[in-house]
């Protein structure tokens, strides 16, 4: 028998699978990433992390065909290089592939982790039979992966898909890009929060000032929790943030047509409460014909999604 290893590399924490040829996942486990300690020890730390899995399984490193990693940060698919990282900071210009091949001798292949996550709810997902889809991970961050005709489509850099970074704003907020007005500065868990922050900095949002209790910080969730709780102040939020998330999904479907978005991370888990609304902004700025074809549905693998499809990837990568 032989073995795959597919992992995340995300920067809060790092999800090591392993999986038998085939596919068939025989055990997965998370360790955090510490990412702040930086580069050297990062890496030493998944290394420790990937003997650690086999270890627990009672596989040896040479009965492993290969490593498929997807990293949070823009991967150039021509100098196969992290170009730069916001959540993996000092890991520009490291060649990932190259230096695990080299301490571990095992063909290792590096993606971008929402590509990746695309390419899973693709094949296993939400998006399973769809062609021409669409994916996206809403958390603290607003990442995006595009599947046309079955593939990955990557651009000419490997670049294609950052939704996160449209301006739907301009001089709107500080985005961690650099650039003012992103979606991700408007519809991400972390605008979210910065907005309700800001309601009560300003003396509003009665209900939500009840439910985050003292020297804890405010999460979307608590928006979330405190606009269903009847804040009209916490629920004009996330209209606003749906609002301009359904704008920027609105731009995809005019662009790309695809039959299905599917929306995972952190944010998703709220249900109906935002999809909703995101889904009638972004009926009513697409074009009809692919407003009216694109349905918006939730991801389906959550945080393995990632792996799933790192690991499909590794399995052509070695044929
Ligand atoms: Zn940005």
């Amino acid at each position: 028998m032989s073995y795959r290893v597919g992992i995340d590399l995300g920067g809060t924490k790092i999800l090591i699978t392993l999986a038998e040829e085939g596919g068939k996942i025989l055990s997965s486990r998370k360790f955090p990433t510490r990412a702040a300690d930086g580069l050297n020890n990062v890496i030493r730390y998944l290394i420790t992390g990937i003997r650690e899995v086999l270890f627990g399984e009672g596989v040896s490193l040479h009965e492993l065909d290969g490593i498929g990693i997807c990293v949070a940060g823009f991967f150039d698919i021509r100098s196969r290089t992290i170009i730069s990282s916001p959540n993996l900071p000092g890991w520009e210009g490291f060649p990932l592939e190259q230096e695990l091949k080299k301490r571990l001798n095992v063909p290792v292949l590096v993606d971008n982790d929402a590509s990746a996550a695309a390419y899973g709810e693709y094949l296993y997902g939400a998006g399973k039979g769809k062609r021409n889809m669409v994916n996206i991970t809403l958390g603290t961050g607003i990442g995006g992966g595009i599947i046309t005709e079955g593939r990955i489509y990557r651009g000419s850099g490997g670049f294609a898909g950052e939704i996160g970074h449209i301006i739907v704003l301009p001089q709107g907020p500080l985005c961690g890009c650099g650039r003012c007005g992103c979606l991700e500065s408007l519809s991400s868990g972390s605008a979210i929060a910065r907005e309700g922050r800001m309601l009560l900095s300003a003396g509003g949002g009665a209900v939500l000032r009840k439910i985050v209790k003292q020297n804890e910080e405010l999460t979307a969730g608590h928006v979330f929790e405190a606009a269903k709780d009847g804040d009209e102040e916490a629920a004009g939020i996330i209209e606003k943030a749906a609002y301009f998330l359904g704008l920027a999904l609105a731009f995809v479907v005019n662009i790309l047509n695809p039959e299905v978005i599917t929306m995972g991370g952190g944010m998703a888990r709220t249900g109906e409460m935002f999809f909703a609304p995101v889904r009638r902004y972004l009926k009513e700025a697409a074009i009809p014909p692919s407003g009216e074809m694109v349905s918006l549905v939730p991801a389906a693998l959550g945080e393995d999604a990632g792996v799933r499809g790192m690991l499909s990837l590794l399995e052509q990568y070695l044929v």
